[in-house]
């Protein structure tokens, strides 16, 4: 992943950062809209009762106030006002006289002058009237009360109470105060939830499956997801999980073909080396074949003519220099065989009839050295479509082998149509193939034998006819305690394959 795309990632804001954006602050913000009309409607209702409340002590010393006026009991005017300062409501009581000349006066502060209202409320004809205004530099709210003759109801004087303005703010303040508190604790709370709830149902799925993420992107694809969680989130955990199966089937077949592609690769290569081995030898036993036979006529004819002639030693070695030739011919007629070209000389055979005229070849030697031939198979057996004499060669070889092989003393052939084509299996008792001869078996020129014993050509033109025929062979170990060689060869090689 590019670092720009990285940044990007790391810039995006996460799910539960989303959720609190989307959901929280919208939330928070049509709260703090509602709590500031809520807290000015219940504001402006304090503010009503506060002024209430000074109205209603006006009211309640207006009669007796009223009363001392007419009879000009300015003492029991002043006891009057004294009583409502005791309350704590009020910050002062006032009286005037009808004129507006202040004639008792309890409180904090004093209005120095006739208060405009008084006038205002007179001239209006009201009763009764209430506002805020400023006593000596203090801001009040004052509510008036006219005093009235009992006899006549003429206004007689005007009752003033005051009230601290700032008694208002502060309980403003205060109501602010405890709404702000709940607005944040309201807050922390929702915020917790939202956390909670969050982590709860989905953080809590989300963090293993992005670790499970980040681990297959370094490369682990043994790795699988956990279905648990909320439904889309486990529908995304088994895509994931499918999505890793693909790929792990996808990669496991690029890889099984490219086994195959190297198995082809290095059988192509070995098939090529053995045809430009074969195609040396044959070309080297062609040259040595007639000055062999040259040489094994003449020691033969020097032989017959001059017998009586020659002395016992002499004779000795002319018989020695045949034996020698006749042994480099036969490793010339193998040289022939395995750099032979393939022949297409190829007919219907019966596969059990093969055995048999094979096994002919070698029961001389298999009686010599005491070897007990077992053969097990159909009559007739599976017909295939062969080179004869070659297939022979084939089965005479292994058998040869295996009649030659240490410790022999029983040799199995058996024969049958199996799904590949017709298998043959040739195994012995014997002491086996070591394991590490095993890949070199059907190299020229591998052998085990001491030196003028072996060739290491037979198992070489095996493979070489096998090859040409389209089959496959491979050595194991057998059942009997010794080698097994089993082959497959197709019934018939189609022209196209044959091309
Ligand atoms: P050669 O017989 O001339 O050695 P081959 O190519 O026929 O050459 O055989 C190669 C080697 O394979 C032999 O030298 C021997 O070690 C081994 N081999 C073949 N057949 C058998 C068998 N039946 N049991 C044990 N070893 C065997």
């Amino acid at each position: 992943m590019g670092r720009l795309s990285r940044l990007s990632l790391h810039l995006r804001l996460s799910l539960r950062v989303r959720l609190l954006l989307g959901i929280v602050l919208p939330l928070l913000v049509a709260v703090l809209l509602t709590m500031t009309a809520v807290l000015a409607t219940i504001e402006q209702r304090a503010e009503q009762r506060m002024q209430q409340d000074i109205e209603l002590i006006a009211h309640a010393i207006q009669l007796p106030v009223s009363y001392s006026m007419e009879r000009d009991r300015r003492g029991s005017v002043h006891q009057a006002l004294e009583s409502v300062f005791q309350l704590d409501q009020v910050y002062g009581a006032y009286v005037y006289d009808s004129d507006g000349e202040q004639i008792a006066a309890v409180g904090a502060v004093r209005p120095r002058h006739e208060p405009d209202i008084v006038q205002d409320v007179t001239l209006t004809g009201e009763d009764e009237a209430g506002q805020y205004e400023e006593i000596d530099g203090r801001d009040v709210y004052s509510h008036y009360v006219a005093l009235t003759d009992d006899a006549t109801g003429q206004i007689i004087g005007w009752l003033q109470v005051t009230r601290r303005a700032s008694d208002f703010e502060e309980h403003r303040q205060e109501v602010q105060r405890q709404m702000l508190a709940g607005l944040l604790a309201g807050t922390v709370v929702v915020l917790l939830l939202v956390m909670v709830g969050h982590h709860r149902a989905v953080g809590r799925y989300l963090g293993p499956l992005s670790g499970i993420m980040s681990r297959i992107e370094k490369g682990e694809r043994g790795v699988r997801a956990d279905v648990d969680g909320p439904r889309e989130l486990s529908m995304l955990a088994r895509s994931l999980n499918t999505m890793l199966d693909a790929i792990e089937r996808a990669e496991q077949e690029i890889q099984e073909r490219r086994n195959t592609q190297l198995e082809l690769e290095e059988r192509l290569r070995h098939s090529e080396k053995l045809a430009a081995i074969g195609r040396l030898a044959a070309g080297i036993a062609h040259e040595l074949g007639a000055p062999l036979s040259v040489v094994d006529g003449r020691a033969r004819r020097l032989l017959k003519a001059e017998s009586e002639s020659l002395s016992l030693k002499e004779q000795g070695n002319l018989k020695d220099i045949r034996h020698e030739v006749q042994r480099m011919s036969h490793i010339v007629r193998q040289l022939l065989d395995f750099g032979r070209a393939s022949s297409r000389e190829r007919r219907p055979i019966d596969s059990a009839s093969l055995v048999d005229s094979s096994v002919e070849q070698v029961r001389e030697l298999a009686e010599a050295r005491a070897v007990s031939l077992q053969l097990d198979g159909e009559r007739p057996g599976p017909t295939l479509e062969v080179d004869r004499i070659r297939i022979e060669q084939v089965l005479v070889n292994l058998l040869r082998n295996g009649i030659q092989a240490e410790g022999v003393s029983r040799l199995k052939v058996q024969w049958q149509a199996e799904d590949e084509g017709v298998c043959f299996t040739v195994e012995d008792d014997g002491r086996g193939i070591d394991p590490e001869d095993m890949p070199r078996l059907f190299e020229p020129f591998f052998t085990t034998k001491s030196v003028g014993e072996g060739t290491g050509l037979g198992l070489a033109v095996v493979h070489g006819i096998v090859n040409e025929h389209h089959g496959w062979i491979r050595a194991e170990d057998s059942e009997l305690g010794g080698a097994c060689f089993r082959l497959c060869l197709p019934v018939r090689i189609e022209r196209e394959e044959e091309r």
